[in-house]
């Protein structure tokens, strides 16, 4: 299609805005741009974090010689004519905008050449002022470079950060764009110093090492989900007529694998990246009960609708898309990640792999006696890998998966006053005391609260508690939350509160304690989405009102633990993520005392 300017009434409806406020956001036009082209191969070179120089070349169409002068123009493009295409659109770019607002407030070159001219031509702008256009040689494609950056916006320069700070904003730009287009090369040089390359072939797990460290891609789940959208008449009218699908694709952390904050989640939709998107509420439900109170999961999802589902046009960055039908977006990329997450049978495995120091099974013998170094390497991060990849050499014990309930336990008794023994039917458990009734509490807490019915207990005597001032303005932003919890927590007198009743499940706790866990502050990082923050509050309070290590429990006290812990729907772990039982299977007490395996 050729460049034209858009006709007013087109423009008019096109949400306007700056495009450009920082190196970036200028990277990122240009890229897209170079992706419209069908670029395979874009190269980004950056100078002072963008600032002296930021160059984009790629080997996609091209521009023709006598459509360059248009293309810097306001609202001249190639990829919209009418007001109507405006709800389909294909392209990453569509308003015409990007270089007209480059060449405003840098000194810009554009050098391109089509397939079918000879030569390339070249086109100077600086602080808006349009150069003469030259007949110059170049290969087929485009590079433009856009010098000293707001040289003529002083206010803008002001307000850029740390070159470090915009430089991390191109590599995660540019990181995020590799991924979401395997097939395409891209190379970021930063001065001389390369920053990021990848090869094209398509391999996203590659580009994921790249991001992610090869440790944490190897273990991030694959996802790939397609549904026929239902047929019109249906729940939806209108949506996905024809057979149309919806897709998605990409890859997402198992629970264990977990950030503090929401950072590392990555959408894009039909080929755009999306911030701040209500999709990423919808993947943090996917893994509902089994993410630890305040862990995030990482994810690099690609969701593709029909165009017409979605209005690109809401956001001058084109950051955000609306969803025609929202719900079904959602719920979509719910399923499907929830899938993936199941389908992967987790190994919270207890490995043993240096059980004997060897790998042929015998222990390592020194001063004549054999080595046991016994190494429990629970299911996280890095020792994921470890584990996963032991061979049949090495002592494996397999524990059930965290989705699955406990066996049924007998009793032991206490160790410690600490750790609970149980017999199950495959072998010894032992189990942190803490921990468990933590996740027990937590549970019952969650259950009870999700169907609206938390019982709550008049306290035979109201408890004051007095707080720091700080302390204080915390509660008070959560006396609401707390009441849906069954606390009843009234002000009384300065920075003081009087606790008048308790959730019954706590009923023989102290309230002050619980008070106490509700008045931390939260990190900046992890500051909790509203619908989350309950649960973090929730978690907190248990932590807090758990029995703790080191207190003695009656034999009645012990088999109620246990027994509750039977009945959690994650009984492994504590809400925080940490494991509330090891298990030492009668196969591996088998191998220990050298019944088995060793020759
Ligand atoms: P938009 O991308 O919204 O159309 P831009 O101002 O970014 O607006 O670009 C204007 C036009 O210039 C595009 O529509 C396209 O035709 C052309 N163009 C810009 N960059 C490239 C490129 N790298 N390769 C080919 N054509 C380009
Ligand atoms: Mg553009």
């Amino acid at each position: 299609m050729t460049i034209r300017v858009l006709p007013p009434e087109v423009a008019s409806q096109i949400a306007a805005g700056e495009v450009v406020e920082r190196p970036a956001s200028v990277v990122k036009e240009l890229l897209e741009n170079a992706l419209d082209a069908g670029a395979k191969s874009v190269a980004v070179n950056i100078i002072a974090a963008g600032r002296t120089l930021l160059q984009v070349a790629d080997d996609g169409a091209g521009i023709p010689a006598d459509e360059l002068t248009l293309a810097i123009e306001r609202h001249a493009t190639s990829k919209l004519v009418s007001a109507d295409d405006l709800y389909r659109i294909a392209t990453l770019g569509f308003r015409g905008e990007a270089l007209s607002s480059i060449g405003a407030v840098s000194r810009l070159t554009i050098t391109s050449r089509t397939a079918d001219s000879s030569a390339g031509a070249r086109l100077r702008v600086e602080g808006g002022i349009i150069g003469r256009l030259e007949r110059v040689g170049a290969p087929v494609g485009t590079v433009v470079s856009v010098e000293e950056l707001f040289y003529n916006v002083p206010a803008r320069l002001k307000f850029l950060k740390k070159d470090m700070t915009e430089r991390r904003a191109i590599d995660t730009l540019l990181t995020r764009y590799a991924l979401a287009y395997p097939l395409v090369r891209f190379k970021l040089m930063d001065g001389n110093t390369p920053s990021l390359q990848t090869s094209g072939d398509g391999d996203r797990r590659a580009i994921l090492a790249a991001l992610y460290g090869v440790d944490t891609a190897r273990q991030m789940l694959d996802v790939l989900a397609e549904e026929d959208g239902p047929s019109t008449g249906s729940l939806h009218p209108g949506f996905l007529p024809g057979g149309q699908s919806l897709k998605l694709s990409g890859f997402i952390s198992p629970s264990a694998l977990t950030r503090s904050n929401r950072k590392e989640i990555t959408f894009f939709v039909n080929g755009r990246w999306v911030q701040d998107t209500p999709l990423t509420a919808a993947l943090i439900q996917a893994y509902h009960m089994l993410l630890m109170v305040g862990r995030y999961p990482l994810a690099g999802l690609f969701l593709e609708v029909p165009p017409e589902e979605v209005d690109v046009n809401v956001h001058p960055a084109k950051a955000e898309v609306r969803f025609r039908n929202p719900e079904v977006a959602f719920s979509f990329v719910q399923r499907s990640a929830r899938r993936a997450l199941l389908a992967y049978s987790p190994v919270p495995q207890v490995a043993m792999q240096n059980l004997w120091g060897r790998p042929d099974d015998r222990p390592q013998m020194v001063d004549g006696k054999p080595q046991f170094d016994v190494a429990w390497v629970l299911g996280h991060d890095a020792d994921q890998e470890r584990m996963t990849v032991n061979d049949q050499s090495s002592t494996v014990i397999t524990q059930p998966s965290a989705l699955e309930k406990v066996p049924l336990l007998r009793l032991i008794g206490q160790i410690g006053a600490t750790y609970l023994v149980a017999e199950g039917p495959d072998g010894l458990y032992l189990i942190d005391q803490h921990a468990a009734h933590e996740r027990v509490l937590f549970e019952k807490l969650m259950r009870q609260h999700e169907h609206k019915a938390i019982p709550s207990q008049a306290l035979l005597s109201a408890t004051v508690v007095n707080l720091s001032p700080a302390s204080a303005k915390l509660l008070e932003d959560q006396l609401s939350v707390l009441q849906h919890f069954g606390f009843q927590v009234e002000a009384f007198g300065q920075n003081s509160y009087q606790v008048r009743a308790m959730p019954s499940l706590f009923a023989n706790s102290d309230p002050a304690a619980a008070l106490c866990a509700l008045v931390e502050d939260f990190e900046e990082d992890e500051a909790p989405f509203q619908n989350e923050l309950e649960s973090k509050i929730a978690g907190r309070v248990c932590k807090r009102l758990a029995v703790k290590a080191g207190q003695v429990l009656s034999p009645e006290e012990q088999r109620a633990l246990l027994a509750d812990l039977e009945t959690c729907a994650s009984p492994r772990t504590c809400p925080h993520g940490r494991p509330t039982m090891i298990h030492l299977s009668v196969d591996m007490l088998e191998r220990q005392f050298g019944r088995k395996g060793a020759r």
